[in-house]
């Protein structure tokens, strides 16, 4: 039976662009919605890397399992981080996109183009029962409009205009934005360093003890 690779979320769409990285080594990689009961979460660290550890570290202990967990969130440096890791309830309601951006486009009304950078920040958390937590993380520099252009994507997309291509993230298709976007680099930064980690999950899995 092939083992598990769990990625702690309930997007299918975040479990897909993981699979490829485990593909060599014969795991099946699933979301929590495939999980034998609904796990609830309580994210309430006080940074990405704390909330993602918090999610893998539960499942990888709950379920004897590798286990991914991620948070990401927007950063505005106008804002002095804000939204941050409560990008996903900025406007007081879970996960109101449209109510989020428009928050985020009335505090910064009147504010310059050169005042308004931002970025996308994504942490990675990798757990296995019995090694230490390890995390890696990925950004997306950027720069908040004045309005929504495009009509991909999802949360503060519409909002977030990337310089090199002259476009927002909503005007990106999926792989176009996969190449550019912060969980894009996280991934690929777990990408580099997966051998080794991996390799320590079967040395501790094989002591003698
Ligand atoms: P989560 O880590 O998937 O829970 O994301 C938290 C929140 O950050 C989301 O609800 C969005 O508001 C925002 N966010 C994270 N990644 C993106 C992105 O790629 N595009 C737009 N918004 C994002």
């Amino acid at each position: 039976m092939k083992r598990k690779v769990v990625i702690a979320t309930q997007n299918k769409g975040k479990a897909k662009e993981f699979e490829s990285l485990f593909s060599s080594f014969n795991f099946e990689v699933v979301t929590l919605l495939d999980l034998p009961e609904a796990i609830d979460i309580v994210e309430d660290g006080s940074t990405f890397e704390e909330n993602a550890t918090i999610k893998s570290e539960t499942i990888a202990n709950k379920f004897d399992c590798i286990a991914i967990g991620d948070d990401s969130g927007l950063i505005v440096d106008f804002l002095n981080g804000k939204p941050g890791i409560y990008s996903a309830r900025y406007a007081g309601e879970e996960k109101n996109d449209e109510a989020n951006l428009q928050k985020v486009l009335h505090e910064l009304e009147g504010v310059p183009s050169e005042e308004r950078t931002a970025r996308f920040y994504c942490a990675l958390a990798f757990s296995a029962p019995g090694i230490k937590t390890k995390t890696v993380s990925g950004t997306c520099e950027g720069k908040i409009l004045t309005e929504k252009r495009g009509s991909e994507g999802f949360g503060y997309d519409p909002i977030f205009y990337v310089e090199d291509l002259g476009k927002s993230l909503a005007e990106l298709s999926k792989e176009e934005k996969n190449q550019i976007s912060h969980r894009g680099n996280a991934i690929k930064k777990l990408a580099a360093v997966i051998d080794e980690w991996m390799e320590e999950v079967k040395n501790h899995e094989n002591r003698d003890c």
